[in-house]
């Protein structure tokens, strides 16, 4: 089930929108494509696999050692394993259909 809110808020900065526990919320004023849905679809599906809660603090901690790595904020962002599977696959509609579990995994290292 496609969740989609609207706020004036969230997401903070330059961000479009944010999968928060399934519910894409998305900054007012932005048009979704589908492929930015696809994308937090990608998401959900990630989160639901581990649980939500392990979901975001997996990524709140890799997104810190990738920006110890990198010293910059949208390159650590972009680097994250689930944002990497996410972005890599966007554009491919039946990615969901044939992804095996834990896929994001295969983006762990570069
Ligand atoms: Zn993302």
């Amino acid at each position: 089930m496609l969740r989609i809110l609207h706020s004036k808020y969230i997401p903070f900065g330059n961000y479009a929108a944010i999968n928060l526990f399934g519910f894409i919320v998305v900054k007012k004023g932005y048009k979704m494509r589908w492929v930015d849905i696809h994308h937090e679809l990608i998401h959900s599906r990630q989160q639901a696999e581990m649980l939500w809660i392990p979901f975001y603090t997996w990524y709140v901690l890799e997104w810190l050692l990738k920006l110890l790595k990198y010293h910059n904020l949208t390159r650590a962002y972009f680097n994250i394993s689930f944002e990497r599977e996410a972005y890599l696959n966007q554009h491919d509609i039946n990615y969901l259909r044939r992804r095996r579990w834990w896929a994001w995994t295969r983006y762990l290292v570069k």
